[in-house]
């Protein structure tokens, strides 16, 4: 990846600016040896003035050389010694006043020399003018300093977009590296195609999409795509994230954005991607208080730049982000981003072939089963796969094996799914009793009720914040509806731990907080999203992903105060209905908990087989339809 920045500096200014440091080093050195030296000539050669009058009364000098207030002096014996005056004062008259004799003194030759030559002025004066130099160097040193940090704050606007060069990236990405995602890769290949040859498609009239639009949820490689593209296409390819727009000084978002595209039109055939692009392309005009405006002046001028376009310009804008919901309508208007695609949640054959890719070069045991992997893993990305993949390979060679196995894996996604183990939490025995009660309590519900997801493990081994876990996996896990019956039965499977707690115990722990948070939301979501309460009828109270201010998502409520009345009182009616079928569960149902709990706190997991040995001897159907 290489910079698109100008380099317009002088070569010398660039030297110069590098070797600052370097340069005031060396000034320092001279200036301390140059005052050495002449302090050793001073030892060695030096002699007074009263010296030098005795001496030439002696009779031991042949001649002496004066320049302005050096005086060299050569002695008969051939020695040359220096001494020093006055600067203003005359030699002779000097000499006088210390005593010399006259009548010596005309023996000796004395020549006297007036030095004005610019090297000595510059000697004398250079002590003055040094600090002054090293000062104006260290101030310039600091403003270079705040441009190279502060983001360029001397080069309002130059586009930071980072250029991707087909064959100078380090790894080339391509599509062959992102499994899955067949709809998107599909719509991007055409992408490709397109930007290989072009006239392919005018020859046919036919107007490629100018703005691609890549949604989903986090993690599911719509950066990677985007990368594949660059791979593929070959073409100039600018990356820049959302966030770099609003980054430091006001006003700097609109002008960059125009600066990447006029770089971009420069270099066609290219490609601009903007990822995460909600960080300015959020709904304009709901924020208070003006502190929205650099966000809508760049939001305008990417608008504007994107209606720039001549149809003959290949170049084409790709977007990424998983808040499709808050984004500015404009943006996507046709001309705009109106090829939308759907990013979606890998499926368990998709999930297979993600951890086909990233299973690349790492070493495993023979018998490895990835399905497996893919079976346990609904609702996992591919950046989760990914981290699944990749913790695997430290467990094991955090044990100095040389290879992979199926273990490594099982144990990694549990810690991708629900945080680390925490070693340190050591259970006393009322906590742990508690504990396997609240997870028996969740387990036992998700048996009975017929629309919850089966039982795959229980344990109450702390993991991240919980004390203990629940896992259930669903028998058909690519399904993409959700029914109402299945939402009460999961309402009430979230509480199972809260009503065993406040039965069994009669006390209330703190354990259940997220379970109650979960279950309180899945009761909301059925009344305001998905019509699902008689009460309140066919209305969608609130759109799918909350609404927005001050550009975050706020729920606002745009109902009135006896809608809202009636809102909370048909989720706690919800509520109220799923406690009672969890009561009645565990009533009937209490030989079956004492049991699981029994046996969680002796073996502390179970895993599917185990567990459902023990829920059968207590004559309870494992089998679900
Ligand atoms: P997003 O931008 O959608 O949040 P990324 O593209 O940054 O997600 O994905 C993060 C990482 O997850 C990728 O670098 C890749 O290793 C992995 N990954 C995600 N989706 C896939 C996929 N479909 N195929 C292969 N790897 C994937
Ligand atoms: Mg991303
Ligand atoms: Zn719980």
């Amino acid at each position: 990846m290489v910079k698109v920045k100008k380099e317009n500096k002088s070569d010398i200014k660039t030297i110069l600016a590098k070797n600052v440091f370097g340069i005031i080093v060396f000034l320092l050195v001279i200036f301390i040896l140059s005052g050495y030296l002449q302090k050793d000539i001073k030892e060695e050669k030096n002699i007074t003035l009263t010296e030098l009058v005795n001496d030439i009364n002696a009779e031991k000098i042949t001649s002496i050389k004066n320049t302005n207030e050096k005086i060299d002096i050569l002695y008969k014996d051939g020695l040359e010694k220096i001494s020093k005056k006055e600067g203003q004062s005359s030699l002779t008259e000097t000499l006088s006043n210390l005593g010399v004799d006259k009548t010596k003194l005309a023996l000796t030759s004395i020549e006297i020399k007036d030095d004005k030559s610019a090297g000595y002025i510059a000697l004398s004066i250079f002590p003055f003018l040094f600090p002054i130099l090293l000062f104006f160097l260290i101030i310039w040193f600091l403003s270079r300093g705040m441009k190279g940090a502060g983001g360029q704050a001397f080069s309002f606007g130059s586009t930071r977009a980072k250029l991707m060069s087909a064959d100078g990236q380090k790894e080339k990405i391509t599509f062959a590296d992102v499994a899955g995602v067949k709809e998107a890769k599909h719509e991007l290949e055409e992408v490709v195609d397109f930007l290989k040859n072009p006239k392919k498609f005018a020859s046919i009239g036919a107007r490629i999409p100018r703005g691609i639009l890549l949604m989903g949820a986090p993690g599911t490689g719509k950066t990677l795509l985007a990368r594949a593209v660059a791979g593929e296409a070959g073409v100039a390819f600018f990356s820049i994230s959302g966030s770099e727009f609003v980054e430091l000084f006001v006003g700097v978002g609109a002008s960059r954005v125009r600066d990447m595209f006029k770089v971009a039109r420069a270099s066609q055939p290219a490609i601009i991607f903007i990822d995460e692009i909600d960080a300015v392309g959020r709904v304009r005009g709901v924020g208070m208080g003006g502190g929205n405006d650099e966000r809508e002046q760049t939001l305008n001028q990417i608008l504007v730049e994107m209606d720039g376009f001549e149809p003959s310009d290949s170049v084409i804008i790709m977007a990424a982000t998983n808040r499709p919901d808050v984004l500015d309508p404009a943006l996507l208007r046709p001309g705009r981003f109106d090829r939308r695609v759907n990013v979606e949640l890998p499926d368990r054959k998709d999930r297979i072939d993600i951890l086909k890719i990233h299973a690349k070069n790492k070493p495993f045991v023979k018998d490895i089963r990835l399905e497996t992997v893919a079976e346990r893993t609904p609702g996992f990305s591919g950046a989760d796969l990914h981290s699944v993949m990749n913790e695997a390979a430290i467990f094991a060679a955090r044990e100095n094996r040389k290879e992979i196995t199926q273990d490594d894996l099982i144990v990694s996604i549990e810690k991708v799914m629900l945080g680390p183990i925490r070693q340190t939490h050591v259970m006393g025995k009322k906590e742990k009793n508690l504990t396997a009660y609240h997870e028996a309590g969740h387990a036992i519900v998700a048996s009975i009720l017929p629309y919850a997801d089966p039982v795959h493990k229980v344990s109450i081994i702390s993991r991240g914040r919980a004390a203990g876990y629940t896992l259930k996996l669903p028998i058909n896990d690519d399904k993409k509806m959700q029914s109402k019956l299945e939402f009460l039965d999961d309402i009430a499977v979230s509480l199972g731990g809260y009503v065993v707690e406040k039965t069994i115990f009669g006390d209330l722990t703190t354990g259940s907080s997220n379970d109650l948070q979960v279950a309180s939301a899945l009761a909301r979501d059925m009344v305001t999203k998905y019509g699902m309460s008689d009460a309140v009828g066919p209305i969608a109270l609130e759109p799918a992903g909350g609404r927005t201010m001050f550009g975050n998502g706020v729920e606002a409520k745009n109902y009135s105060e006896k809608t809202n009345e009636f809102i909370d009182n048909e989720v706690s009616k919800i509520m109220k209905e799923a406690y009672a079928r969890v009561l009645e569960i565990i009533n009937t149902n209490r030989e079956a908990l004492d049991g699981i709990s029994k046996a969680l706190v002796e073996k502390e997991t179970l895993e599917q087989g185990e567990y459902e040995e023990i829920i059968r001897g207590f004559g309870i159907k494992v089998e679900k339809e």
